[in-house]
């Protein structure tokens, strides 16, 4: 009944009427997904994509998907594989920072249902989900962790385990999108996690979850340490990729 009386809109674009917490197909259209380009087999960044222009990624650009970037080729990433599943513009970038900083949970709904129906299926067998660690300082400003909603959305979908309390941060760091540098931007998450020493990553084939990847030095730190604890292998799956600045 009160759907009728006050019926839900597209959770992007607030336009058009829809009986669920979730986006337009208009908002959806909009949405530039990875899988549609060619990327490295690793680290899954989509080739050209911090030099060349929008007009350049189109479905024809798609040459197969066993390649490597050169960060790859020189094995400078610790975690077995890292997807994302969309550019971090437009949209979904919106979503994102209003899901982040504006307190505005509901958008979870929409953005999981995007992260499930553009999954990664070229992904290995996981066992356990950890989301990348916010400091205890955001979170006393944020209250929440958006990487631990969608851990605990892709969890839930799966049907395993969550591990939300093994993976922690300890240091306090600048957002990894303001640095241009790539040295700073390991220095900046170096040393800034820590596993907890009754933790159950021992064999577990780790899926790590967060929101945005930028150059991939977090979330190559988290899966550092995950691995130093016995974990048998790290992925990564973000929401989206974006350019550093
Ligand atoms: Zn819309
Ligand atoms: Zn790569």
């Amino acid at each position: 009944m009160l759907d009728i009386l006050f019926p839900q809109r597209c959770t992007s674009c607030y336009k058009v009427p829809l009986n669920s917490n979730r986006i337009c197909g208009t908002c959806y259209d909009d949405i530039k997904f990875i899988s549609n380009w060619s990327f490295c087999c690793k680290c899954g960044i989509p080739f050209g994509f911090f030099n060349a222009g929008d007009e350049e990624y189109s479905e024809s650009n798609f040459e197969g998907q066993d390649n490597l970037c050169g960060k790859c080729i020189e094995d400078f990433y610790s975690f077995h594989k890292a997807r994302s599943i969309a550019i971090y513009e437009g949209n979904i970038r919106d979503l994102i920072i209003s899901f982040k900083y504006e307190g505005k949970l509901s958008k979870a709904d929409s953005l999981l249902e995007i992260l499930f129906s553009n999954f990664p299926n070229d992904l290995d067998e996981f066992d356990s989900i950890v989301a990348v660690p916010l400091h205890i300082e955001k979170l006393r400003k944020r209250e929440y962790n958006q990487s631990v909603i969608l851990a605990t959305g892709v969890a839930n979908h799966f049907g395993i385990k969550c591990d939300l309390f093994g993976l922690r941060r300890i240091r306090d760091t600048r957002p990894q999108i303001e640095i241009t540098n790539a040295t700073e931007r390991r220095r900046n998450v170096k040393g800034a996690f820590s596993v907890s020493k009754d933790n159950g990553f021992k064999g577990r084939s780790i899926l790590l979850i967060d929101d945005v990847f930028t150059t991939g030095s977090t979330s190559d730190e988290c899966a550092k340490m995950l691995l130093k604890s016995g974990a048998y292998k790290v992925q990564v799956l973000t929401l989206t990729r974006a350019r550093a600045m």
